[in-house]
């Protein structure tokens, strides 16, 4: 079958189980269910919510089975699961037993994507360990300035079956995968795609680091325009180099330094294209200015390369692409600039939650008083303090685990001061802010950027960022 051509599968009377009552599980047996499929759902858990849920779908005559999600229901001809159902689960191992395919939420928005009479647009991907949603929102933005219909989803927290299924009809969509979707999607075939980088995450999930960057390279199988890799980081290219493309697909580095040929790069503060100009070992097509990427540190001009690099290789041209930088606003809490006090700048980066991003965001400023600690999840932070020390001028710790980044400290930056905040409620918060206000000189940037999850003090990093940005607004009230 040709990569972009919409294949039908014929749901009537065939028996598919869904695994997991969610956000994709509840739109998945519903639209399965329209088309004539014999759905049954199953669940782990059987609590209130679950029975509110069940008691709706058993309505339309779905079969709902509550607090048991391990037994394969009989008949089974296919399981469509929830992304994060670990592989390992007993119902998975039945499955393969009795040869029952297993599909993700992604691979049935691409199977049932065009089904519904509407045009089945062609997907521009993105993965990688950090900054997926920055980009794909940055693509999204550059593919509207181009005049297209598009919208980004996926991973993002916009379901790919809705968007597939409702009553928009888009031109090309921005889809932000996870390694777990990608696991799940086994016929997946971009136009273009994007592995932004590779760092050991969610092992637990995967069982190994190569099981993780196998699902990543997922992304690029079958892609038939351009796969798009990191050129500073080769496992990128590996992954580039093992998969299995339609014939005349290229391969497309991007650079914070001067692009070779079939790249995109930075040359004197622009950002330069080289793979989709016409003569490439001569000329260059200027697109857009540094400054027009917000906020320009470095992770986040790479962000914007990977995401002109897909819309270039959509057709889009390079006025869109500035025009699409220049529109694009960060989501809150990433690298976000939250006040200026006495010439101390106070970001709140709390979607730092493991050391890869954090690295990024501590290489961003020259002198920092970083704020840190939570959850470690098994990480070390030997590599990320050795990489930081000689811009750190002061550290505040907080959380749970916070231990190990003092130790690491101690070991690798012992002339740093470190206060070590010994409390783990929400206030802890406003006190991490006095300290860290203390420790800044002018020009200075206090950065929250904490490299842990931050669940033992926090609902979630969106309200760690929350209270960050409270107690800075608190302390410049204060102070102007
Ligand atoms: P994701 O969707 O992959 O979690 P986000 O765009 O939400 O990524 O960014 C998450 C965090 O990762 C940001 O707060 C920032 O600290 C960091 N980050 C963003 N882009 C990159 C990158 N290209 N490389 C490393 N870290 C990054």
């Amino acid at each position: 079958m040709g990569s972009q051509e919409v294949s039908t599968v014929d749901w009537q009377g065939k028996h598919v189980t869904v695994a997991g009552l969610g956000v994709s599980g509840i739109p998945a047996a519903r639209a399965l269910h329209e088309r004539g499929a014999l759905v049954t759902v199953v669940n782990d858990g059987d609590d209130e919510r679950a029975r509110a849920q069940a008691a709706e779908l058993e309505a339309l005559g779905i079969t709902v089975r509550l607090g048991d999600g391990a037994t394969l229901p009989p008949s089974t001809e296919l399981i469509v699961t929830a992304p994060g159902w670990q592989p390992d689960k007993p119902l998975f191992l039945a499955a393969a037993e009795a040869g029952v395919d297993i599909w993700g939420d992604v691979e049935l928005a691409w199977r049932l994507r065009g089904d519904n009479g509407r045009k089945a647009a062609p997907w521009l991907a993105v993965t990688g360990t950090n900054g997926k949603t920055t980009t794909v929102r940055m693509l999204a933005s550059i593919l509207e300035a181009a005049g297209l219909r598009t919208a980004a989803v996926g991973n993002i927290g916009v379901s790919l079956l809705d968007a597939v299924l409702g009553d928009q009809e888009y031109d090309v969509l921005a889809v932000e995968l996870s390694s777990y979707q990608l696991h799940w999607a086994p016929s997946l075939r971009a136009h273009s795609a994007a592995v932004l980088n590779l760092a050991p995450d969610h092992l637990d999930w995967h069982g190994s680091m190569e099981a993780y960057a196998a699902d990543k390279g997922r992304v690029y199988e079958g892609n038939t325009v351009a796969c798009v890799y990191n050129a500073a980081d080769p496992a990128t290219e590996d992954l580039v180099r093992e998969a299995d493309v339609e014939e005349g697909c290229r391969a497309i580095g991007f650079t914070l330094g001067a692009p070779g040929p079939s790249q995109l790069g930075v040359v004197d503060g622009i950002l330069v294209d080289r793979a989709f100009v016409k003569n490439r070992q001569k000329q260059a097509q200027e697109l857009a200015e540094v400054s027009d990427v917000n906020p320009p540190a470095p992770h986040n001009i790479a962000n914007a390369l990977a995401a002109a690099a897909l819309a270039r290789a959509f057709g889009v041209e390079p006025a869109a692409v500035r025009d699409g930088l220049r529109n694009f606003r960060p989501d809150a809490h990433r690298i976000e600039h939250v006040a200026d006090i006495d010439g101390v700048a106070y970001v709140d980066d709390s979607k730092a939650t493991n050391t890869h991003a954090t690295e990024a965001s501590l290489a961003a400023y020259d002198s920092i008083v970083w704020i840190a600690g939570g959850l470690a999840k098994g990480a070390t932070f030997d590599e990320l303090v050795t990489g930081a020390a000689k811009r750190l001028r002061g550290v505040v710790l907080m959380g749970a685990d916070r231990a190990l980044i003092h130790e690491a400290l101690t070991r690798h930056a012992p002339e740093v001061p470190v206060v070590d905040l010994d409390r783990t409620d929400t206030g802890a918060m406003s006190e991490a802010v006095e300290h860290a206000a203390r420790l800044a000189r002018p020009g200075d940037t206090v950065l929250l950027a904490p490299a842990c999850a931050s669940m033992d003090m926090f609902t979630n990093y969106n309200k760690r960022g929350e209270a960050f940005a409270d107690a800075v607004r608190a302390r410049a009230e204060t102070s102007a």
